[in-house]
């Protein structure tokens, strides 16, 4: 499948370096370059998936499951691991930055320097139900296209 240039794909192909912790037929996992602790991990599809859009449903759920597992490890790595996030970022405007799928898996403690900034307060029931309406809709399209990604299972 072409790439163009992807350097996760590069990463999945052993053509360009990586600290590789976690490697089957369909996943790749290695550390973050720039870790925002040490342990910082990146989970890949070998094959290139841009987004939630184009990645196989199947696939995704083998991402989580080798996401799942490490995320355990990091608390039994010896590396500092009070608390362990998973954060997938999907599109420009979430702060994707490598249009190559990825789920990060990363150690917290008491005062890393990770941060999310968010405005949220709690929201009257009626507009919560309008807007799971909304998602629903969101499923019903999905569903009239022929359902999410590609279900199947894995070879
Ligand atoms: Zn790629």
């Amino acid at each position: 499948m072409p790439d163009h240039g992807c350097v996760f794909c590069a990463i999945a192909r052993g053509q360009a370096e990586a600290s590789i912790v976690f490697e089957d037929e369909w996943v790749l996992a290695f550390l973050d370059l720039q870790p925002v602790a040490p342990g910082h991990l990146l989970v890949i599809p070998k094959a290139h998936a841009e987004g939630l859009e184009d990645l196989r449903e199947d696939i995704g759920v083998r991402v989580w499951t080798v996401a799942h597992r490490l995320g355990r490890a990091l608390r039994l790595s010896g590396l500092r691991c009070e608390g362990v996030n998973l954060f997938l970022a999907d599109g420009e405007a979430a702060f994707q930055e490598v249009f190559h799928v990825h789920l990060h898996v990363f150690p917290r403690f008491k005062g890393d320097p990770f941060r999310i900034e968010a405005d949220s307060r709690v929201r009257e029931r009626h507009l919560l139900d309008e807007t799971a309406a909304a998602v629903r809709s969101g499923i019903t399209a999905l569903d009239a296209a022929g359902g999410v990604g590609s279900p199947g299972v894995l070879e």
